[in-house]
């Protein structure tokens, strides 16, 4: 018998950052001293350790078996300990994963767009690049250390608490607030994922976007 294909399991949206570090510093980025957690197993937590739900619940969300859910939520879990007690970075990349919505990702710039299920989107609407992937492809593509807004570049987020967060193409902006990442806001104009004021990567979409 032949495996069967594995389900693709479904998020509201991506995670809004691309992983995290130890604050010591004193860790790798070497990739055995990486915990690569998958974007099913964030989600996982996301659903059953901050939206509380039970696992019942968060396997529909999902749209997996309950105990299919159980084995993500566990191996997360697991992960998420090591790098802890372990003092290693946490990726988010790859897993067998599909949107609600249709999300991209310039390579050029680094900014996060949505589009309307099915709507095809052909170049960056910040800088105008046509290097854009569908995120359920880049989820699979393994963040390289930021090289200052190259192919698959991250970049550091803003310092400190305050400050604003602000859409990469129209400037619109609201006031940071704490625990809620920028990128994890849409400007209500352009669908695209909200960024530090005072970080890199916006220094870097104003000399990349498009006049
Ligand atoms: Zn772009
Ligand atoms: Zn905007």
């Amino acid at each position: 018998m032949s495996p069967r294909p594995k389900r693709k399991r479904i998020l509201s949206e991506p995670p809004a950052v691309s992983g995290f570090v130890p604050e010591s510093g004193d860790y790798s980025l070497a990739l055995e001293d990486t915990v690569v957690l998958h974007f099913e197993e964030y989600e996982a937590i996301r659903l059953a350790d901050y939206e509380q739900m039970t696992q019942l619940q968060a396997s529909k969300r999902m749209h997996v078996s309950r105990p299919t859910f159980t084995r993500i939520y566990e191996s997360a879990r697991k992960k998420v300990a090591k790098a802890f007690i372990e003092n290693k970075r946490i990726s988010i990349v790859g897993g067998n994963v599909a949107f609600d919505a249709d999300w991209y990702r310039c390579e050029n710039c680094g900014s996060v767009f949505k589009r309307k299920a099915g709507q095809k989107a052909k170049s960056c609407p910040v800088c105008g690049d046509r290097q854009i992937v569908p995120l359920e492809q880049a989820v699979n593509t393994f963040p390289e250390r930021s090289r200052g807004g190259g192919r698959g570049g991250r970049f550091h987020g803003g310092r400190g608490v305050a400050g604003f967060c602000v859409c990469p193409k129209c400037d619109y902006k609201v006031q940071h607030s704490a625990g809620v990442p920028c990128g994890s806001l849409l400007c209500p104009h352009c669908n695209i994922r909200l960024i530090r004021e005072d970080s890199e990567h916006y220094q870097i979409i104003l000399k990349k976007r498009k006049k």
